[in-house]
C-alpha cells in the first residue's frame, strides 16, 4: 500500500471523535449548500476575463455543473483510508481534461481557491468558530490534496503533447519534401493567376477569392505552421498574405476600371507580393533537414498518436479565430467478412484503396488519420456540416463505384460508412470525435454504405 498523502496531516493525526465531527460539518455544509456554490462559481468565472472563454459554451456549462457538483460531494465524502486510488484515479482524468482543453492551470487554482473560501465563510458563521474552523482546516487539507494531483496530470499532459507535438514536427519535416514544395508552389501560382486573370477579365465585378482561403493559404496555415514552427519566413508570409487579402485586393476591387493610371501598378505590387511568397516558400523548404516516422506503413496515413496534438490545435484555431471545423469517421462495411472472403492481403489492398480515396476527395490541408484497424478519422478544416456532407458522400460513393483489383484475384467491392460531425465550440476534442462516432454508428444502422450527420 503506497504511504499516506503528507499533505492530509489532519487526517492522520487528529482525534477521530474530533475528525468525525469535522467530516459531518464539512459534508452537511456542502452538500445542503452545492448548488449555491456552483452558481456562485458560474457567476464569477463568466464574467472573468481569461475564465469566460472556457466557459461561454451551453453545452461546457451543461456538463461542468453536474461534473463539478460531483466533484463538491467527492470532497465532502472522501475519506483517504477507504478510497483513496479512486479519489486520485478522479483528479487525474480531471487535470487530463483540463489540458486536452488547454484550461490554464492557474484558471483551476483560482476555482478552488473561489469554493473553498465560499464555503469557509458558511463554515465560520453557520458553525461557530471552533467547529468550523476545524471543518475548514479538513476541506483545505482535502481541495490542496485534489489541486496537487490535478495539476501533476495536468503538466504530464502538457508535457506529451509537447512532445508528440515536436515529433509530428518532425514527421512532417520527412515528407516527401520536394512533393509538398512543388504542389505548394503550383497551388500558389494558380492561386495567383486565376486571380489576376479574373481581376483584369472583370474588374470590380466578382470579388476576388482572398489568398488566405485558397488552396495554398489552408496549406500555409494549417501545415506550414507546425512544419516550419519558428521559423521567421512564417512570418513574412503571414505579412504578405495579409497585405494582399487586406490591402490590394480591396483597393484593387474599388477601381471603376483596372485599365485606367491607377490599375497597373497595383496588379504589379500584387506580382511583387506573390513573387515574395514563392521566393519565401523555397527558403522555408530549403531549411528543412531531419526527418522521423509518422505514418501508418500500410495506408501511408497519419498514425493517431498525433491526433490529440492536432485535432487539440485545430480546435483552438476555431475558438480563436471563429473557423468551421468538421469531422469524418469512415470505417469499412463488414470488412471482416472482406478478410474471410479474399484474404488478408486482399483486405490490406483495400484498406490502401480507402485510404487513396479519401486523400484525392480532401484537400492538402486536411488530415487523414488511420483511426483504428479499418477505420480513418479525417478533419476537414475550415469545413462547415454542408461540405462535410458534400466530402463524406464524394468518399462514400468513390469507394463504391471502384473496382478494387487484388493480384491473382477477381475484382473486389468494398463500401464504407460515414460518420460526420462539426466542431459546436466545445473544446475538448474527444466530444467532436464521440458525435462522430455516434453518427457513423447510426449510418451502420440504418444499413451501410451511407454517409450520417451527428
Ligand atoms: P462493420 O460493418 O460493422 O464495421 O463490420 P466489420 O466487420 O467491418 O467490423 P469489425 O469491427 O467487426 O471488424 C473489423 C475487421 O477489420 C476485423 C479485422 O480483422 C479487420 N482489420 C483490422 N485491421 C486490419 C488490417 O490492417 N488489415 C486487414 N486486412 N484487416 C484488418
Ligand atoms: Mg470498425
Ligand atoms: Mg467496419
Amino acid at each position: 500500500m503506497n504511504a499516506p498523502p503528507q499533505c492530509l496531516n489532519m487526517w492522520y493525526s487528529c482525534e477521530p471523535v474530533r475528525l468525525d465531527r469535522a467530516r459531518e460539518t464539512l459534508s452537511a455544509v456542502i452538500a445542503e449548500h452545492a448548488d449555491r456554490l456552483i452558481e456562485r462559481f458560474y457567476e464569477v468565472f463568466l464574467r472573468h476575463e481569461a475564465a469566460s472563454p472556457f466557459l461561454d459554451h451551453s453545452l461546457v456549462v451543461e456538463r461542468l455543473s453536474p461534473a463539478l457538483h460531483r466533484w463538491l460531494l467527492s470532497l465532502a465524502n472522501f475519506d483517504p483510508t477507504q478510497d483513496l486510488e479512486t479519489f486520485k484515479e478522479r483528479q487525474v482524468k480531471m487535470g487530463e481534461a483540463h489540458a486536452r482543453m488547454k484550461i490554464p492551470v492557474y484558471l483551476v487554482l483560482e476555482g478552488a481557491s473561489l469554493i473553498k473560501s465560499d464555503i469557509a465563510v458558511i463554515l465560520l458563521s453557520n458553525h461557530g468558530n471552533s467547529e468550523g474552523a476545524m471543518a475548514f482546516v479538513l476541506l483545505n487539507e482535502i481541495v490542496d490534496y485534489a489541486m496537487l494531483l490535478m495539476s501533476q496530470a495536468y503538466v504530464t499532459g502538457v508535457t506529451q503533447r509537447a512532445k508528440i507535438e515536436e515529433a509530428y514536427r518532425l514527421f512532417t519535416l520527412g515528407q516527401d519534401v520536394n512533393v509538398e514544395r512543388e504542389s505548394q508552389r503550383a497551388a500558389l501560382m494558380e492561386w495567383s493567376q486565376s486571380t489576376i486573370f479574373g481581376l483584369l477579365g472583370s474588374a470590380g465585378s466578382a470579388a476576388p477569392k482572398p489568398i488566405a482561403t485558397s488552396e495554398f493559404g489552408l496549406w500555409f496555415r494549417h501545415r506550414a505552421s507546425i512544419m516550419f514552427q519558428g521559423s521567421l519566413m512564417l512570418n513574412s508570409i503571414d505579412t504578405a498574405m495579409k497585405n494582399i487579402d487586406e490591402e490590394l485586393l480591396p483597393t484593387i476591387g474599388g477601381l471603376d476600371a483596372l485599365h485606367g493610371p491607377e490599375g497597373p501598378p497595383l496588379i504589379a505590387s500584387l506580382q511583387a507580393r506573390v513573387e515574395e511568397i514563392k521566393f519565401l516558400l523555397s527558403d522555408l523548404f530549403q531549411s528543412l533537414s531531419a526527418s522521423a516516422g509518422g505514418r501508418d506503413p500500410l495506408t501511408s496515413t497519419l498514425s493517431r498518436k498525433f491526433l490529440p496534438s492536432i485535432l487539440g490545435r485545430e480546435i483552438a484555431m476555431c475558438q480563436q479565430h471563429g473557423t468551421p471545423l468538421a469531422v469524418m469517421m469512415v470505417d469499412a462495411d463488414h470488412f471482416k467478412k472482406v478478410n474471410d472472403t479474399w484474404g488478408h492481403a486482399a483486405g490490406d489492398t483495400v484498406l490502401r484503396q480507402i485510404a487513396e480515396i479519401i486523400a484525392d476527395n480532401t484537400r492538402s490541408a486536411d488530415i487523414v488519420f488511420r483511426y483504428g484497424g479499418e477505420e480513418f478519422l479525417v478533419a476537414l478544416v475550415e469545413t462547415e456540416l454542408d461540405g462535410a456532407l458534400e466530402v463524406a458522400e464524394k468518399v462514400r460513393a468513390a469507394v463504391d463505384n471502384t473496382e478494387i483489383t487484388v493480384v491473382d484475384g477477381a475484382p473486389i467491392r468494398a463500401t464504407v460508412s460515414i460518420g460526420v460531425a462539426t466542431h459546436l465550440g466545445h473544446p475538448d476534442y474527444q466530444h467532436l470525435i464521440k458525435a462522430a462516432d455516434q453518427a457513423l454508428y447510426r449510418a451502420k444502422n440504418e444499413g451501410r454504405n451511407r454517409v450520417a450527420a451527428a
